[in-house]
């Protein structure tokens, strides 16, 4: 089949829809189809590119009927997020504001309300976009997601989840389940700052902060820059300048120079050229770093 990528706005591909209602059957089902099969959860990405010959699926797993990947709940181990949870759950979650207010800073980002009724969290990171919104702020949290496989269930740190522009870790057969933030410091200030061509706009630069100040000078760091790299990155030499140090406006221009060392120079990137994404992740890494110091003061 000749292969266009235009949109037609109907799906060209006949597939079969299966909507399992534990994750032994789902697990089971993308054993069998292997590359043939495509998880769907909000379909907000899964089903523009399916529209568009980017993605050609003959068997289609909803997850929605299987219960405990919908959940936000807080257990000893932090924060428990199901992969199935819609972003505006995020967003409004008195949870997650009083505990991770990052998280739901960054929720309230993602395209339009509509988008954020049907996105979920674990479709936005395993769809594996280096713009994905989601995924900056849960590599700053030191996330840890949980991954279905039907011989045991296995945890990796996000950063060895994400393995790059569209791929992600998981093993025929194995489905993400959900994600561990695990409690962050009580007087942690945090900040999740982007740019886009619209308001409604995935990012062409996000960043995310979260620091801490112990007697007046920076104690815990996270700094992290989505959408300048193959996937987002945490910027270990800026958060290394921060920690033990006064925050100045010096520190910080030093740091914004790091981070911004980090946008990798790929002059086909649609969005925005490499020289535009240096700029904004300065400018957007002083908002955020100013932001958090601010919080973290109040919360000293
Ligand atoms: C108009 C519009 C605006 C948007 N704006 C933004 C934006 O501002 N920021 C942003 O980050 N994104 C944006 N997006 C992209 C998208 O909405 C988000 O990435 C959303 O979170 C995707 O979630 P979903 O549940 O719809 O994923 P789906 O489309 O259902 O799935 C996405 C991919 O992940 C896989 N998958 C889903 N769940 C699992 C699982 N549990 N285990 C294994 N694989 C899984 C699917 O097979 C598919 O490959 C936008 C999309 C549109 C259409």
């Amino acid at each position: 089949m000749s292969i266009n990528k235009v949109n037609t706005h109907i799906i060209p591909m006949e597939f079969q829809y299966h909507a399992p209602t534990t994750l032994a059957e789902a697990s089971a089902l993308l054993e069998k189809y292997g590359d043939e099969a495509k998880i769907l959860a909000g379909g907000t990405d899964l089903i523009p590119h399916m529209k568009q010959r980017k993605v050609e699926a003959t068997h289609v797993i909803n997850i929605k009927k299987i219960p405990e990947l919908a959940c936000i709940k807080e257990t000893s181990k932090g924060i428990e997020i199901g992969a199935n949870t819609k972003l505006r759950a995020i967003e409004l979650s008195p949870l997650i504001k009083e505990k991770t207010p990052l998280l739901s800073e960054a929720a309230a980002t993602v395209g339009s309300v509509q988008i954020r009724n049907l996105g979920t969290v674990g479709g936005n990171i395993c769809n594996a976009s280096p713009s994905a919104d989601m995924a900056t702020p849960l590599l700053a949290l030191d996330t840890v997601v949980n991954v279905y496989n039907r011989e045991g269930s296995k945890d990796y740190t996000l950063e060895e989840f994400l393995h790059g522009r569209g791929e992600v870790k998981l093993e025929p057969g194995e489905l993400l389940t959900g994600m561990t933030i695990p409690l962050q410091p009580k007087n942690a200030g945090m900040a999740f700052e982007k740019v886009g061509w619209t308001t409604f706009d995935i990012a062409t630069v996000n960043v995310a902060a979260v620091l801490t100040l112990k007697d007046g000078k920076i104690d815990h760091c996270r700094v992290t820059l989505g959408a300048c790299s193959p996937a987002p990155v945490r910027v270990y030499q800026a958060e290394s300048i921060l920690i033990g140090e006064e925050p100045t406006q010096e520190l910080f221009d030093e740091a914004v120079y790091l981070i911004a060392a980090c946008v990798e120079p790929r002059e086909s990137w649609r969005r925005a050229p490499p020289e535009y994404r240096r700029k904004a992740s300065q400018a957007l890494a002083i908002d955020a770093l100013t932001r958090s110091i601010e919080k973290a003061r109040r919360l000293a």
